[in-house]
């Protein structure tokens, strides 16, 4: 393992959906080991598609993307194995739904990892007790609480001992008063040195946890700061714009 090359590595990576659009122009951008970098950015900019080309969920027609040195973008990489890797969050939680929370939470220990059942659900219910639903681990998906699903999201995800952690809008459909469960969950994380790319409009968590905020726009990314610079002095009228909206 080389461990000063960058965790992600997005380097000059165009991409189209058919043929007339280009959802990604150009896009470079590397996050380090143990660094924090928010993605914002308008509505349809490419935020969710970045993110999702950084698993390999989504093909790049052009450039190239490593994780921990492997290339998502060379059709050799084996990509099952580098999801397994990499933790995904999502804005809807996307829980097993006939699955109650322990086994949520041990299926992929399980079948990717090949962990035994009992250091599975150990493992799981180490997990749990971090993002506070130890209470909770004999209840369905359907039963809990957005903000509870998507801490179990978070606790699943981690359960495969990722080497980064990726999130797409973990709250932005969750009610007001469950935001900051949420939230809390992913600034402790940040705080332990997992490296994370997270697309969020909460500010709030940007100014607390970020090293960088990138700012995208109609598929580029037109900022790439340090934290205090994007929210004091940000460069572009385009951020000017999007900050004096959500601020
Ligand atoms: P964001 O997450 O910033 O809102 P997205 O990456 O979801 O942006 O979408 C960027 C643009 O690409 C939008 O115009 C969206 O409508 C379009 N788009 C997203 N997914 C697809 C798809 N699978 N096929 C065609 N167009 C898509
Ligand atoms: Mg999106």
């Amino acid at each position: 393992m080389n461990t000063t090359a960058p965790m992600i590595e997005i380097a000059a990576v165009n991409k189209w959906y058919g043929a007339g659009f280009q959802v990604l122009k150009n896009c470079s951008l590397s996050v380090r080991r143990g660094e924090v970098v928010v993605v914002c950015g308008p509505s349809g900019s490419g935020k969710s598609t970045l993110i999702k080309c950084v698993n390999g969920l989504e093909p790049v027609n052009d450039g190239t993307i490593k994780v921990d040195g492997a290339a998502v973008t060379d059709p050799s990489t084996k990509l099952p194995s580098l999801r397994a890797k990499v933790g995904m969050v999502f804005q809807h939680f996307e829980l097993f739904p006939h699955m109650n929370v322990l086994e949520n939470l041990c299926i992929g220990q399980e079948k990717v990892l090949k962990r035994g059942a009992s250091e599975a659900r150990a493992k799981a219910q180490a997990l749990l007790e971090r993002v506070g639903m130890t209470a909770h681990s004999h209840k369905y998906p359907g039963q809990l609480s957005g903000g509870q699903q998507q801490r179990i999201a978070i606790a699943r995800a981690l359960a495969m001992d990722p080497i980064a952690m990726l999130f797409d809008e973990p709250t932005s459909a969750l009610d007001p008063e469950m935001i900051t469960e949420v939230l809390d969950v992913m600034v402790s994380l940040a705080q332990e040195g997992m490296t994370m790319m997270v697309v969020t409009h909460e500010m709030g968590f940007a100014r607390k946890v970020a090293d960088r905020v990138v700012f995208m726009d109609r598929g580029e990314i037109v900022e790439d700061t340090q934290k205090q610079r994007f929210f004091e002095d940000p460069q572009s009228d385009r951020a000017k714009l999007f900050l004096s909206k959500i601020l």
